[in-house]
């Protein structure tokens, strides 16, 4: 038995040690599996949430791809009704360039028509390659050729390089051009934003057919003027005749023996027949410079002694009003110059002659400056300054003319024609001079006139 025994407790042992093993084997892997689940479970947890989030996410991004899919037709049917309102914009932009009578184009940079309206296109009927896109020296081209400009008498290509030349200036100039039609048309072209050239093609024939009208009318006007002034000059100067008979007469009878009224009516026969043939000289004079019949004739001239003697001539008139007459003739001047001395003498007299009558105190200063301008050419500044009554401002300019003189109290008692200033300015003026007047009412006034004279030898 005891072998038998042995084997049988060996085995028992052996399935308990086996038992033990699987047991702990089982306990072990038990164990490890709860891990496991666990873990399984922290999982599940964490995608379930995941899943939640992703979920939120989708809902998002659907209602948002939803609020755009409303944005984007807005924004679409806006962009219609933008689109629509531009090209009605557009109509009604050309629609009123149609109504318009004077011609409008835009041309892009490259120099070719965008649009134009029928105005501008109307002398090119007939014309198919006239239309948006043509370039606008071939548009000249086939104006030029096509008869619808009046070239008068250029050669079509001489007109044609002249417009293009025009038409390539940064600032392109105004022109007027005429049609085969006779109508006249002003072309004005500017150069607009972004390079476009906007032209404008206005009609004006009618203002050139005013303008030449007025410019015939003018100078009818002036020629009948000149008839009048020749009339007066022969008139005055056939009235110079006899009133020189009568003031020569009178003279002689003054210095006969006569009664002391006889004297007086005598006196006032030559005394009234000398002013009214300063008058006559005065109208005269004026009439001649209007007519343009009156020419000077420079000589040499000793300008210091001329001045001398109207100061001579005007110096009784000074003295009996207890005047200075003076005169300041610069010592460097040269004193012979090339002028015509009597109407230079004129113009003297006259400015003395009024400084005198219009001083009542003081002084009358004649002062002659100058300097040399130019090849043996000078020029001088002959000033009359007196202590007079003076000009109010607002007739200093009014006193030139023929006619006029001042209106006002100060000024009544002194007699005279108002053509005297008038004369000299024209004197002056024909001369190649200028005169001005500066004054001061109550305190006097200065005359002065310039002139450029060559140095006689
Ligand atoms: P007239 O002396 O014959 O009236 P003028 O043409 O010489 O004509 O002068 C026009 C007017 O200008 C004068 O009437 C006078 O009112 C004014 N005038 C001219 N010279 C002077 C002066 N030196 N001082 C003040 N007034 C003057």
């Amino acid at each position: 038995m005891g072998e038998g025994a042995t084997t049988i407790t060996e085995k028992l042992a052996r399935e308990r040690r086996l038992r033990l093993a699987a047991e702990r084997l089982l306990e072990q892997k038990s164990r490890e599996l709860f891990a496991a689940n666990q873990q399984l479970a922290i999982h599940a947890r964490a995608l379930s949430e995941q899943i939640v989030e992703q979920r939120q996410v989708v809902a998002s991004a659907l209602s948002e791809a939803e609020a755009l899919k409303g944005q984007n037709s807005r924004v679409l049917s806006e962009l219609e009704r933008a689109h629509a309102a531009a090209v009605m914009a557009e109509r009604r932009l050309l629609d009123s360039l149609e109504t318009i009578r004077d011609g409008f184009a835009i041309f892009d940079a490259e120099g070719r028509l965008v649009t134009a309206n029928g105005a501008y296109l109307a002398p090119f009927v007939g014309q198919d390659e006239v239309a948006p896109g043509i370039a606008y020296p071939r548009l000249l081209a086939i104006a030029a050729h096509g008869g619808a400009i009046d070239l008068e008498g250029r050669a079509a290509a001489d007109w044609i390089a002249a417009m293009t030349a025009r038409w390539e200036e940064e600032h392109i100039a105004t022109q007027v051009i005429r049609l085969a039609s006779g109508r006249f048309v002003r072309l004005i072209d500017r150069r607009g934003r972004g390079g476009d050239t906007v032209c404008m093609a206005l009609d004006i024939t009618e203002t050139i057919t005013r303008e030449r009208e007025l410019e015939e009318a003018r100078a009818r006007a002036e020629a009948a003027s000149r008839a009048k002034s020749a009339f007066l000059a022969n008139m005055s100067h056939e009235i110079r005749t006899p009133m020189n008979g009568v003031v020569g007469m009178a003279e002689l009878l003054c210095d006969g023996s006569l009664s002391e009224e006889q004297r007086l009516y005598a006196e006032t026969i030559r005394s009234s027949g000398e002013a009214l043939l300063h008058i006559i000289n005065d109208i005269l004079d004026y009439s001649k410079i209007e007519a343009e019949k009156l020419v000077l004739h420079p000589e040499p001239v000793d300008v210091e002694r001329l001045v001398h003697e109207v100061a001579v001539l005007l110096q009784p008139r000074a003295t009996a009003k207890g005047i200075d007459l003076t005169i300041d003739y610069d010592m460097f001047l040269p004193t012979r110059f090339e002028a015509d001395p009597g109407r230079l003498r004129q113009v003297l007299v006259n400015l003395v002659g009024n400084a005198v009558k219009f001083t009542e105190a003081g002084h009358v200063l004649v002062r002659v400056v100058g300097f040399e301008a130019d090849d043996g050419r000078w020029q001088l500044h002959v000033s009359v300054e007196d202590t007079g009554i003076g000009i109010a401002p607002e007739h200093l300019e009014h006193i030139f003319g023929e006619f006029n003189q001042v209106e006002a109290e100060s000024n009544r008692k002194y007699e005279g024609t108002g053509l005297g200033l008038a004369i000299t300015r024209q004197l002056v003026t024909l001369m190649g001079g200028e005169v001005w007047v500066e004054s001061t009412p109550g305190e006097g006034s200065c005359f002065g006139f310039r002139l450029l004279l060559p140095a006689a030898a």
